[in-house]
């Protein structure tokens, strides 16, 4: 039963913000339900989850309309930016940003309908040669360029961790995305909040949370493992 897995992922989120003095509020479970069919979402949100990533444009948008309106969907996954037109009053949050270009295509859209994305740099912090995101070093410089976007507001980082059997060794990423996070805030940079930090996946996201996460990404954790042949 999904509700099950939920039950034992919440569980664990609670007993890592308790071991890192955290409040269970400061932190946002979001079920990644890429690949999943739209009646193991609903068993999820049964079980009283409303917060649900998806990795595809034309995924999210296609279970968006749907599924109930009141559900908020966050775009997790590298984002194309013919792709940008279709996000606009569907996602709350985009967590992939990782280009001046993908920053302006958004600022576009979103401009277009009269609304202001909420959006996550995507740092690259373990320098993985497939991975997606901004290099720690330009980090601060791409949230400076964004920064002066009218319809692209910088809530924070995300960042997607070593695929690894052991949790303990991304622990040092996600520190060191912390500390870029407190590096960026430093600047006092107009337009530009780091008060969220998107990390932690099935594997590790209770590191993550003892680390500083406010949103973490669980897929396998509550869906089950994923067949990507169908
Ligand atoms: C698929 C995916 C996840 C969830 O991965 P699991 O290991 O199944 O929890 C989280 N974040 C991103 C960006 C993903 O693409």
């Amino acid at each position: 039963m999904l509700s099950d897995n939920v039950r034992e992922v919440e569980d664990r989120i609670l007993k890592a913000c308790e071991r890192a003095g955290r409040k269970r509020e400061d932190v946002t479970l979001i079920a990644v339900s890429k690949t999943k069919p739209v009646s193991d979402i609903e068993e999820v949100m049964q079980a009283g989850i409303m917060e649900f990533g998806e990795n595809k444009v034309q995924e999210l948008k296609e279970k968006y309309e749907i599924l109930p309106k009141n559900l908020r969907w966050h775009m997790i996954g590298h984002l194309q930016r013919n792709k940008v037109k279709y996000l606009p009053g569907r996602t709350v949050l985009i967590h992939s940003v990782d280009s001046v270009r993908l920053a302006e295509e958004i600022d576009h859209e979103f401009g277009r309908h009269g609304l202001t994305a909420d959006i996550l740099l995507e740092v690259n912090v373990a320098g993985e040669l497939s991975k997606f995101g901004v290099s720690p070093e330009d980090a601060p410089a791409l949230a400076e360029s964004i920064s002066t976007l009218e319809h692209v507001r910088i809530k924070g980082l995300m960042t997607i961790a070593p695929f690894t059997d052991d949790p303990e060794s991304n622990r040092v990423y996600f520190r060191k995305l912390k500390q870029l996070s407190v590096d960026i805030a430093a600047k006092n940079i107009d337009n530009v909040s780091m008060s969220d930090l998107s990390m932690g996946m099935t594997g590790d996201y209770e590191v993550a949370i003892e680390e500083g996460a406010t949103y973490v990404r669980v897929g396998t954790g509550i869906f089950g493992e994923r067949d990507y042949q169908i």
